[in-house]
């Protein structure tokens, strides 16, 4: 017998395009994806999966066998207005789907439907783990506490890339996006008249030192053949033209792809936060979250997905890692599996637009293809 993914994914273009619509128009904030998990149980349950929710997550089982396979999809929408003007615009003010995971779960529901429907030709067991809350809610950790990876031998999931042309598969081995962090701090000293700054301790020219300083920990502080961002990107201080405020504060983000530079960043952070203190006659506090860790994909699984991809025809090719970051990282600490991307940057229709942006898209043309290759890497894991 045999099936072929891409022509059933074919088959069921329209359907994958319409949820993805669908999920568009009504997006959900991270852990409130009430109405979009609602709607996967729903058609999941009508499918034959055996279910267990976790909060608005959802972990769904087909098939019996001695090897399983988790396929992953992220549900939550961002808090964007949307400015795209398309008839499945957001009807929600103020959210918007604007990373593509409305697509995610649309893919992933799509490979959903597929492979009950061959599941005679899968030798052990689909999980489908639709989780909440990717957007800086670390909803995969609360998807691996709720059992996500209990007797899973491998993961892969897709997100949608605005960098790689409509419909190629990138795939990339080791270090794919980066661990990521917050900071927030102030300076603290004493507040006066703006004409008497003897009589003060102004933190404001002090935190303008810091920040500067801070760009030294990726300029002078990690070897140039490794990577790291260091960003302040909010600073604040004062209310008034002649008065110096007592505190000056700052907050930002940063990134690496190893641990020890994570390591050096923060340590780097700290010190430089206590000697501004230090020479400036002030007090500081300084509050630093490691939030994410890098995405790391297996060598093997990511060849073994070019593999697969090769056999079913589907094209791929290497992706460039980026800055980003992302939680599918929390399964890659625990089991083999690959991160992939699937190409939605299409020109000629305008879908140019960043992930995060306004007037994001992904060109619903190619969704067949993520869908496509989630059931091909399942049906071949398990051969
Ligand atoms: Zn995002
Ligand atoms: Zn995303």
């Amino acid at each position: 017998m045999g099936f072929d993914p891409v022509l059933e994914a074919k088959k069921i273009e329209k359907e994958i395009i319409s949820w993805r619509r669908d999920f568009h128009m009504y997006p959900e904030l991270k852990y409130k994806e009430e109405r979009t998990s609602k709607i996967v149980e729903e058609h999941l349950r009508e499918w034959g999966y055996r279910i267990k929710r976790v909060g608005t997550g959802i972990i769904a089982d087909i098939g019996e066998g001695e090897k399983t396979i988790a396929l992953r999809a992220d549900m939550d929408a961002l808090p964007i207005q949307e400015e795209n003007d398309v008839p499945y615009k957001s009807r929600v003010p103020g959210k918007m789907h604007a990373c593509g995971h409305d697509a995610h779960t649309a893919m992933l529901l799509g490979a959903g439907k597929i492979i009950p429907e061959h599941i005679d030709e899968f030798n052990g067991r689909v999980r489908l783990v639709f989780q909440p809350a990717e957007e800086g809610g670390n909803g995969a950790l609360k998807m691996i506490e709720g059992g996500a990876l209990e007797g899973v031998d491998a993961i892969f999931g897709f997100h949608v890339w605005m960098n790689l042309p409509s419909g190629v598969i990138g795939i990339r081995d080791g270090p794919f996006l980066a661990g990521a962090g917050i900071f927030s701090g102030k300076l603290i000293g004493k507040g006066g008249h703006g004409a008497s700054p003897h009589e003060t301790k102004d933190p404001v020219p002090a935190l303008a030192e810091l920040i500067l300083a801070y760009q030294t920990i990726v300029s002078r502080n990690i070897n140039p053949l490794e990577t790291g961002v260091v960003s302040v990107t909010s600073v604040h201080a004062g209310t008034a033209f002649n008065v110096i405020p007592e505190t000056a504060e700052f907050k930002g983000t940063f990134r690496f792809f190893k641990p020890e530079i994570g390591e050096l960043i923060k340590k780097r952070m700290d010190e430089i936060a206590k000697g501004t203190a230090i020479a400036h006659n002030l007090e500081y506090e300084l509050k630093i979250d490691e939030l994410t860790p890098p995405t790391i994909n297996d060598s093997k699984m990511a060849g073994f997905a070019r593999k697969v991809a090769e056999k079913y025809g589907l094209k791929y090719c290497e992706v460039p890692p980026t800055m980003g970051a992302e939680d599918f990282s929390f399964y890659l600490q625990m089991v083999p599996g690959a991160f992939l991307a699937l190409g939605i940057r299409n020109e000629e229709k305008g879908i140019i637009y960043p992930h995060h942006h306004p007037k994001f898209d992904v060109d619903e043309d190619v969704l067949y293809l993520g869908t496509a290759m989630e059931v091909a890497l399942a049906l071949e894991f398990l051969k």
